[in-house]
């Protein structure tokens, strides 16, 4: 097949002069963009915004782009002094939280969340099913065409689908907590999950990464990368370390009887690891008196797309 996969077409960039952004005046739910000197004229454009519009005052560009389905997007550069990050010392150890990056689920923290991945299977049926037809289509024709924009259609809308499921999530826990500990990836479990699994779940981790990041330093909260050895076989209670192939879905401590989620034990240790390398003071608490307090919330992804992801508001 001779399908490439969605580029941008073209792009039109406009400094702060050259447009106003009017967020109240657009049709139904959607603001108004007025581009000045388009020819000599303003050219009227209601935008449906897939996030909070800044202000026009703070924003320094507007890049116009358009995708190979055809639609354009408006993306805004904005100048902001981005928030201090509190002081390690000034940080409880409530303020923080351990991410174990999971295969089955995609995270599980330390607060006892298990956050779903998102499913794409109903997506991935269609692709399937356009991709065939493109396929039995002639290369070059009219109709050709028209499958071509539909299979870029999907995999814009999947696209678009993964990056709001994780942006939410970034935007979450990077709100919540004045610190995110993650595994460094680098290092991180390579014999536990096969070839495909883990290469597929890795760019997802990888990406998911990223954004984390960005977010951290867009609401002043530190993401924090952590040694990953060991994270699953140590417990999080005694910190002797045992062999628990991934089929093990329980801790249970031989030496003192932690039982735990094995998803969450890891979390804890992750968290742990955190807190010393970040330098946070934290008492001799341990998990075992956290985890028996609350169950393991599960948390679906059309959950987290919905932004809700509270722990407390769910406690009952
Ligand atoms: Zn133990």
């Amino acid at each position: 097949m001779n399908w490439k996969s969605p580029r941008e077409f073209r792009s039109f960039t406009y400094r702060q002069s050259g447009f106003e952004l009017d967020k109240k005046s657009g049709p139904d739910g959607h603001a108004l963009l007025t581009l000045k000197k388009l020819k000599g004229e303003t050219r009227e454009i209601p935008v449906r915004f897939h996030r909070d519009l800044p202000d026009h005052s703070v924003i320094k560009e507007l890049t116009l782009k358009k995708d190979a389905t055809g639609e354009w997007y408006a993306s805004f550069t904005i100048d902001t002094d981005a928030p201090e990050k509190p002081e390690s010392e000034a940080i409880g150890p409530e303020d923080t939280v351990g991410l174990d990056l999971g295969v089955l689920n995609f995270i599980h923290d330390s607060a006892g969340r298990s956050v779903d991945r998102l499913d794409l299977s109903g997506d991935r049926e269609r692709l399937e099913r356009e991709q065939r037809s493109l396929s039995r289509k002639q290369q070059g024709s009219n109709n050709w065409e028209k499958q071509r924009q539909r299979v870029a259609e999907v995999h814009a809308r999947m696209s678009n689908k993964k990056r709001d499921f994780k942006h939410k999530l970034a935007h979450f826990y990077t709100t919540e907590y004045d610190a995110v500990f993650v595994e460094d990836l680098n290092v991180r479990r390579i014999l536990e999950t096969s070839q495909n699994a883990r290469t597929k779940a890795e760019i997802g981790w990888r990406d998911f990464l990223t954004i984390l990041e960005h977010h951290g330093d867009k609401n002043g909260c530190h993401v924090v990368e952590v040694e990953a050895r060991g994270t699953t076989k140590e417990c999080a209670e005694c910190g002797v370390e045992t062999e628990k192939p991934l089929w093990v879905r329980e801790h249970s401590c031989p030496a003192c009887g932690f039982e735990i989620d094995r998803d969450w034990n890891a979390a804890f240790n992750v968290q742990q690891r955190g807190w010393t390398r970040l330098g946070v003071v934290h008492s001799e608490d341990t998990p075992a008196e956290t985890a028996t307090a609350v169950d393991t919330l599960a948390v679906s992804a059309s959950r987290v797309c919905r932004g809700n992801l509270d722990r407390l508001s769910d406690a009952v």
